[in-house]
């Protein structure tokens, strides 16, 4: 008799799990508690699977032999509740794919960097001659490639989520840029559930295999420090020299492995700040790995241009810098961008808190900021932390207003920068429509 498997959530990943599923002969359920887009609605008529929105049929998910939950999708979520009491083996999309594959999977997770490490590794082996497909939060699924096309390789972008439904999945290599406090809402605000979440990347790799991490992230190397892990440990430092790994030295990046010992200089790199350093030692170090040659490292560093919404040039006007970084979500991410402002900075800033600790930021904000510009629904925080920093302060509620502020306040040799450290959700429909409209409101200057 067939298997049964269910999918709970029919988004890229959940379509992407059901096309898998039907050509590896499972009987295949797809249910949505939301409603399915029209695209994917099709792709499940053309594959002749089963669905249904808007809800969930107990009947139907809980007979499952086996159940691809969406990332998206909590623990406490009340039909994954049931089903765990009913004992159903719950997966995520890329545990469920893993088996099917032969192709070497570099994982990349962290807490910021992941898409833009991810991107960069892919560009850096595909003009290396790989063969090689993005997957994981990024493009099309990894579970739809491994149904459909023929990669030898893949750069997935993984998200916690993502390996918190891993039993046996296994990268070769695994790449880890930076730990944080992010998503905590679903760790039950415990940091040290969300460490450990991100730590399953290593847990099913063994010595032949590589981990690549931040060797300079505190929450890391302790981490590292009380725990076993199995494979090659492949540390990058802006800070200190290492044995194996990447550092920096008079103004190169050096990439050392067991066989290879490569220096590229750190202009090669078109992407500034200290972050976006940190992000092409790992993935120069995953294309070392993949003995990818060094003068095409070299060049292939030289024309990636980073990706939209993360410290994205939009356009110079009256000598004023304008730079996107929407994707800045978290406090993380808004340090870096700050940190690699090198001209009096106006910051536009605020969203939707999850929880911020300003506190990190004020030596920078000291520094580099002339002007916040607040753009969110509740100030209070933003207010609270920077008022006395700062000597101008301004609050808007459009990212209109915000830009046009943003114009009148900063002077020639100043940039303004959107760096939100906060979600988008109270004024915009995600960071993308945030971006997007930042963009625009400067081009309309
Ligand atoms: P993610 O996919 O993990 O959200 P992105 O590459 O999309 O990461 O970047 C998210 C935000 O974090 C952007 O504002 C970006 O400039 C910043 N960022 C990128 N890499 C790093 C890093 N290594 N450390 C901290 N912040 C980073």
């Amino acid at each position: 008799m067939k298997k049964r498997l269910v999918v709970l959530g029919a988004g890229e990943s959940g379509v992407g799990t059901a096309i898998l599923g039907k050509k590896k002969d499972y009987e295949v359920f797809v249910s949505d508690f939301g409603k399915i887009k029209e695209n994917y609605k099709n792709v499940l008529k053309n594959i002749e699977v089963d669905w249904e929105e808007a809800g969930h049929t107990e009947s139907k998910i809980l007979n499952a032999d086996i159940v691809m939950k969406s990332p998206g999708i909590p623990d406490t979520a009340p039909m994954v509740v049931k089903l765990k009491e009913a004992g159903v083996k719950i997966v995520s999309e890329i545990e469920f794919a893993f088996p099917y594959t032969q192709a070497t999977l570099v994982g990349i997770t962290g807490s910021n960097g992941k898409t833009t490490t991810t991107r960069l590794t892919h560009h850096l082996l595909k003009d290396g001659g790989l063969n090689i497909a993005l997957g994981g939060n990024i493009g099309k699924s990894f579970a739809a490639s491994v149904a459909q096309d023929q990669f030898e390789s893949f750069a997935l972008e993984l998200s916690s989520f993502q390996l918190d439904g891993i039993e046996t999945f296994r990268p070769h290599i695994a790449v880890l840029t930076n730990i944080t406090p992010d998503h905590l809402d679903r760790y039950d605000y415990d940091f040290n559930k969300y460490i450990a979440a991100k730590f399953r990347i290593v847990m099913n790799q063994t010595n032949e295999d590589f981990f690549i991490y931040d060797a300079d992230d505190p929450v890391i190397d302790k981490w590292i420090n009380t725990h076993q892990i199995a494979s090659n440990k492949m540390p990058f430092s802006l800070q200190k020299k290492l044995e194996k790994g990447a550092y920096i030295e008079e103004k190169n990046i050096v990439i050392k492995t067991e066989h290879k010992f490569i220096t590229m200089p750190i202009t090669s790199l078109q992407l500034s700040g200290n972050h976006n350093l940190k992000n092409a030692m790992a993935a120069s170090t995953v294309a070392t790995l993949l003995k990818i040659r060094k003068e095409t490292i070299r060049q292939s560093l030289e024309h990636f241009h980073g990706v939209e919404h993360r410290l994205e040039n939009v356009l110079k006007i009256n000598n004023v810098n304008y730079i996107n970084d929407s994707k800045a979500t978290n406090v993380n991410a808004a340090f870096y961008a700050l940190e690699s402002m090198d001209t009096p900075t106006v910051w536009i800033v605020g969203g939707v808190d999850k929880g911020n600790d300003y506190t990190e930021l004020l030596p920078l904000v000291n520094e580099k900021v002339k002007a916040i510009i607040c753009l969110g629904v509740d100030n209070e925080k933003i207010i609270k932390s920077f008022g006395n920093v700062v000597d101008m302060l301004v609050e808007t509620e459009s990212m209109k207003d915000a830009v046009e502020v943003a114009y009148r306040l900063s002077e020639r040799g100043d940039t303004v920068l959107l760096s939100p450290a906060c979600a988008s959700f109270d004024l915009f429909e995600n960071y993308e429509d945030r971006g997007r409209q930042f963009k625009e409101a400067v081009r309309n200057l």
